[in-house]
């Protein structure tokens, strides 16, 4: 009654949790020799913190991130646009965090190697593809050293990231992820906080923007915060990119010289950037809307189900969110491939409308762009530009899209209810 579980990142972790939570047993093979905390800054939205709390984490998240207190949006003067506030400060029940992506997968690693053991996940064997039968799946793995293996399960789950080998062997023909010509700078530098000292900001517009916020309080001892930034700058997409890898080193001269005179009274750009140490490179991609994530016993979940652009901060809280609902088909219809229909019926729709709306100049920031265009951001009051109804509906709509509506979020029962497990014979 196995269920395999291939790639250790976000995704994979979230659903072994969960899968102990409710007594199904896995196996998690994770191609790197090892897990380390790599990565830059995500933020977890108040529906995927909700899981993470229901997954007994509501002390130790508090302990690696910062509870986002407002997300405003600035034009390239600096001057603001609109400003809300998050989390519980917006009336969710529950806070938004702005962690270290490597920190946050690690805190996962440490707990399932607590409550699982560490023998259940695997790492050095990169799953390369699968076979169905109805007695279940069979993946094939590839060690460190080209040894081939094969492991069986009642259920296959792939949740290997942007590059999965599993998506590939479902959609054949796919080929690479589809680059929009934006590419993403991101570091991490010690800084003084700025604004609330909680704050998540976007400045500039479509083709030029930083995004930053804290991801530590300020030491009391130096006053600064560890603060994480990304620059965005938008190039011809017909001039192709290197292929998208997360751990792309950059040089700062690349793009700092674009954001040299991005100076305000209350955050200074180029500084924060010369303060990083690593800068790393990403190019802003996505990929189609898959019709079907299912094959019988085998699915697709987080980045292998879903690459959108990070422009809503939501891909982390997808794969958590996935992982629940996940564990919530499994409660509902057993270790079956009807599970994984369940699972599928409900994120694929939803997914796929984020994807949609994040590329279709649906997501937050378009209302940057909506600003620059009507007056070079430059401004005396906003008002003048647009009113604080249009502000307001836009902030909401994408909200309810990617499923963390205020009134919504809070109203809605548990995705998996306290205590629930299923009776499994190993
Ligand atoms: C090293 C790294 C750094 C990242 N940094 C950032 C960041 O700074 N900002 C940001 O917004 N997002 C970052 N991401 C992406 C972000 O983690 C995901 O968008 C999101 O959390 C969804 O999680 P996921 O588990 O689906 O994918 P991921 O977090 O990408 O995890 C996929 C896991 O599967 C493993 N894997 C890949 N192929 C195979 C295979 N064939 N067999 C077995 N295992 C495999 C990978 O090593 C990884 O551990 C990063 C991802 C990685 C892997």
């Amino acid at each position: 009654m196995t269920v395999l579980i291939a790639g250790a990142g976000i995704a994979g972790l979230s659903l072994a949790l969960t899968c102990h939570q409710i007594g199904v047993p896995v196996r998690i093979f994770e191609s790197a020799s090892e897990l380390k905390p790599l990565g830059v800054g995500i933020n977890l939205q108040p529906n995927a913190v909700r899981e993470l709390f229901d997954l007994g984490f509501e002390q130790e998240l508090g302990t690696i991130g910062v509870q986002t207190r407002d997300y405003g949006f600035y034009s390239k003067h600096g001057l603001e646009i609109w400003t809300e506030p998050r989390g519980k400060w917006a009336g969710y029940a529950w806070p938004q965090y702005s962690v270290h992506r490597g920190m946050l997968q690690m805190m996962l690693y440490r707990a399932v190697v607590e409550r699982l053991g560490a023998d259940v996940i695997e790492t050095g064997w990169r799953a390369e593809s699968f076979e169905t039968s109805p007695d279940g799946a069979v993946l094939r793995l590839r060690g460190r050293n080209g040894e081939e293996r094969r492991e069986a399960g009642r259920l296959l789950v792939a949740a290997d990231g942007v590059h999965s080998a599993i998506r590939a062997q479902m959609v054949p023909n796919e080929g690479p992820a589809i680059w929009n010509g934006a590419v993403l700078w991101r570091g991490t530098s010690r800084a003084e906080p700025f604004l609330s000292g909680a704050s998540m900001v976007l400045i500039g517009h479509q083709t030029q923007r930083v995004v930053t916020y804290p991801l530590s309080e300020p030491d009391p001892e130096t006053g600064l915060a560890l603060i994480n930034w990304i620059a965005e700058k938008t190039f011809d997409p017909s001039i192709g990119w290197q292929q998208e890898d997360w751990n792309r080193k950059a040089a700062i001269g690349d793009f700092l010289p674009d954001f040299e005179d991005w100076r305000f009274d209350w955050l200074d750009v180029p500084r924060l950037i010369r303060g990083a140490g690593d800068v790393f490179e990403y190019p802003m991609v996505d990929r189609d809307p898959l019709d079907k994530w299912t094959d019988g016993s085998v699915t697709l979940m987080g980045d292998a189900a879903h690459v959108t652009y990070p422009v809503g901060s939501n891909g982390a809280s997808q794969a958590i969110v996935d992982a629940r609902k996940l564990g919530r088909g499994l409660l509902d219809h057993g270790v079956t491939p009807a599970a994984l229909e369940a699972y599928e019926d409900e994120m694929r729709p939803a997914s796929t409308k984020i994807i949609l709306a994040n590329r279709g100049g649906g997501g937050p920031d378009a209302i940057l762009q909506r600003v620059e265009d009507l007056c070079s951001g430059r401004f005396e009051k906003i008002e003048d530009v647009i009113s604080h109804e249009d502000l307001a509906a836009h902030a909401a709509k994408y909200k309810t899209v990617a499923g963390f509506g205020i009134e919504a979020l809070n109203a809605m029962p548990p995705i998996l209810p306290v205590g629930a497990s299923l009776q499994i014979n190993r």
